[in-house]
């Protein structure tokens, strides 16, 4: 575990250090020795797979001051029946492979869900795809975007990764994870999620335009998939009436997913009413479902 918290410090400090306002134009010095601040966990939702790799280090996109980010939250209606939770659970499958210990609970219990798929996932798991096209009363299928890439208009890095950067690559990014989905037989997809779950405020108008709902969430389930099966399971099973859970279908070999389907079960246990966001009511912030 502590090596993940590491490996997550470290993957959070870029975005840390352009949250601070250092651009690297104006005071490279500075931005150089700064300290690495530590974000917290629940504040990366939407990374799994992003990993440093060893490809030698690339400079870092510039930022604009002015670019705000934000990270919607979406609720669905509440059933207001006690005992009887309202919950959506959402799963995002950013690239990588298909994890089994979710994939099989969700089928066997008969649990609903709304999976975000991208193109590159798609591409390399036909199988998993196969089960979700094969159960259309339990996954609705909805756009994760082509590569993974954070749907933000201008050039600034997210988690260590670099954004899309202009709207024309925002475009490119929501209708090439749509074109491929459509390619697999998906029906078209209403929602998007884009890559760590950030956005600016126009990049929403934009995807908006497309025709999408934008996809936020009310608990962070995973952290990005890199916590450990105890945190993550105690953090999706407290879900309440009308909360809509993030979390990861694409990282097999990471403990999260182990609490992911445990909480699953703890969640049916208790009398959840499971539903995908096709399904009901949902409300979001930031202009992105109204
Ligand atoms: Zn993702």
């Amino acid at each position: 575990m502590k090596n993940l918290v590491l490996a997550s410090a470290l993957l959070l400090a870029p975005v840390a250090t352009a949250a601070a306002g250092q651009t690297a134009t104006i005071q490279p010095v500075v931005a150089a020795t700064m300290p690495a601040p530590v974000v917290p966990l629940s504040s990366n939702p939407g990374t799994a797979n992003t990993a440093p790799k060893a490809a030698p280090r690339q400079t870092p996109p510039k930022q604009t001051s002015s670019t705000k980010l934000v990270e919607p939250h979406l609720r669905v209606a509440r059933s207001e029946i006690k005992g009887h939770a309202r919950v959506a659970l959402t799963f995002d499958a950013c690239m990588g492979k298909a994890d089994e210990r979710i994939l099989s609970v969700l089928v066997s219990e008969r649990i609903p869900a709304t999976i975000f798929v991208t193109a590159r996932w798609l591409k390399h798991n036909p199988q998993a795809l196969q089960v979700m096209l094969a159960n259309p009363d339990l996954f609705e299928l909805e756009n994760h975007g082509q590569n993974h890439i954070p749907a933000v208009d201008k050039p600034v890095s997210i988690y260590g990764i670099a954004s899309a950067g202009s709207p024309e690559a925002v475009r490119l990014e929501v209708q090439g994870g749509a074109d491929a989905m459509l390619a697999s037989g998906i029906p078209a997809p209403r929602w998007f999620r884009g890559s760590t779950a950030k956005y600016d405020l126009s990049s929403i108008a934009q995807i908006r335009a497309m025709g999408y709902r934008i996809a936020g969430y009310s608990v962070n389930g995973d952290g990005g998939s890199l916590l450990g099966a105890a945190i993550t399971e105690k953090r999706i099973s407290s879900a309440k009436d009308g909360d809509v859970v993030i979390s990861h279908i694409n990282q097999p070999t990471h403990a999260a997913g182990e609490g992911v389907a445990k909480a699953i079960l703890d969640l049916k246990a208790k009398g959840t009413e499971f539903v995908r966001l096709q399904d009901v009511e949902d409300r979001g912030d930031d202009d992105t479902t109204e």
